[in-house]
């Protein structure tokens, strides 16, 4: 799963997109996809929220294996199946790490030796997060979220407590109510720079860190779905040193000081009922990589 410490949405452009400046962080939550050989195209889901996940050709995954398929001139049919791990359209591109997984184990499936440039350059024409996903650690994102620079000095572990909603929200909706509050309210803040957090970041000081991190996206998804005050003002009141809502929601993110910190912030805020789960995270992490069978949980 990705989070997103800074992320500053510039104007709507021509092409529908919005411009980014935003710093990613892989956090320790995982997509697992599976491709092989099969009789039949198929795409089969499990694991939580995978009702909502669709199993057409529409699926992120999915595209991401006709795209390689059609590029190799194979005519092989191909079994794709994924254990959801990543809250489904919950600000954390769950889809995109599907996405990001099927690049890498179809390059391998079908033979096609791209390397992680050539991928990340697929990525892209499949989503904005998508070679984020497929890279992880730390990056600054501009364009609209797919042009990346690691953040090589950005190391040090960070925890942090995830809150998941009841629902979802779509990316493009959320982006579009941002557009509507910004007509509406000219004072609307917005993000600035991210060269203090940049500095924050290659430090051990997660309270230095948590005073940095910011949303563009947040008024737009509490506009969505008031309820997630609740969530956030709960996380405060458990003592956490910034809440901040996930990309474009509605998940909710509480940062931490260290791991115990963040196994009592989740218990308080699991107590106050305003979640539908509440989990423990930590980054930054590594992007997509390949399993043997032996590796994953399916076998
Ligand atoms: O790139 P992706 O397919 O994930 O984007 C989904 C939708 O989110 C886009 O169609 C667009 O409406 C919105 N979006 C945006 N600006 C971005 C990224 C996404 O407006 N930089």
């Amino acid at each position: 799963a990705k989070i997103n410490l800074h992320l500053g949405v510039g104007d709507l452009r021509a092409d529908g997109f919005h411009d980014l400046l935003t710093v990613y962080r892989a956090v320790d939550l995982w997509e697992e996809v599976t491709v092989s050989f099969a009789d039949r195209d198929e795409v089969t889901v499990s694991g939580p929220g995978a009702p909502h996940v669709p199993t057409d050709r529409s699926n992120l995954a999915a595209r991401a294996v006709d795209l390689l398929r059609e590029e190799a001139g194979s005519d092989a049919r191909i079994a794709i199946r994924m254990v959801k791990g990543v809250p489904v359209a919950g600000g954390m591109a769950g889809g995109s790490a599907d996405a990001a997984a099927a690049l890498l184990a179809t390059d391998r499936l079908l033979g096609l030796g791209l390397g992680r440039a050539a991928l990340e350059e697929r990525a892209a024409r499949l989503g904005s997060d998508v070679p984020f996903c497929l890279r992880g650690g730390t990056a600054l994102g501009t364009g609209r979220g797919e042009t990346l620079a690691t953040l090589l000095r950005a190391r040090t572990e960070q925890h942090l407590v995830v809150a998941l909603a009841d629902g979802g929200l779509s990316t493009p909706v959320v982006f579009a109510e941002l557009d509507r509050l910004r007509a509406e309210r000219t004072d609307l803040p917005r993000a600035g720079g991210t060269e203090s957090l940049v500095e924050a970041l290659a430090g051990d000081d997660p309270l230095m860190v948590a005073d940095l991190l910011t949303n563009d996206l947040q008024p737009a998804a509490l506009s969505l779905m008031p309820a997630l005050r609740r969530t956030l003002r709960a996380g405060e009141e458990a003592g956490a040193l910034h809440g901040m809502v996930s990309g474009s929601g509605p998940t909710c993110l509480f940062f931490c000081s260290d791991r115990e910190h963040a196994i009592s912030v989740a218990a308080e805020v699991s107590a106050h009922g305003v979640a539908r789960e509440v989990r423990i995270t930590r980054g930054p992490v590594g992007g997509a990589r390949l399993l043997t069978p032996q590796q994953t949980t399916e076998q």
